[in-house]
């Protein structure tokens, strides 16, 4: 049985009412915080793409240009002699695969 008088039984709603009150003040600010965070990361993100996206070109570009030198120092750089010197003045298998790659490296 619930011995509490009414009176009592007020006050504590009261109480209760207030420490939601309270709650959701400080649930509130931790989703204003969340939001501010959220913002944070996107915009972090934002620039993580935007660092991959240059990364993602310039290797290439490097490997191609390495691999022209290699080339142009007679090596082979198609898959079929890679690596070995090139005993004629072209190989078209070379030639067909840096046609491959300038190729796919125009937008
Ligand atoms: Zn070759």
């Amino acid at each position: 049985m619930n011995r509490l008088s009414p009176m009592w039984h007020a006050a504590g709603v009261q109480q209760t009412m207030r420490e939601m009150g309270e709650t959701i003040g400080v649930l509130q600010q931790q989703v204003q915080v969340l939001l501010e965070e959220s913002e944070r990361l996107r915009k972090e993100n934002e620039q993580l793409r935007e660092l991959l996206h240059r990364a993602g070109h310039h290797p290439s570009l490097q490997h191609h240009d390495h691999l022209l030198t290699l080339y142009h120092e007679g090596f082979h750089i198609c898959t079929v002699n890679y690596g070995q010197v090139r005993a004629e003045e072209h190989c078209l298998f070379c030639l067909a695969f840096t046609n491959k790659m300038t190729h796919r490296e125009e937008p």
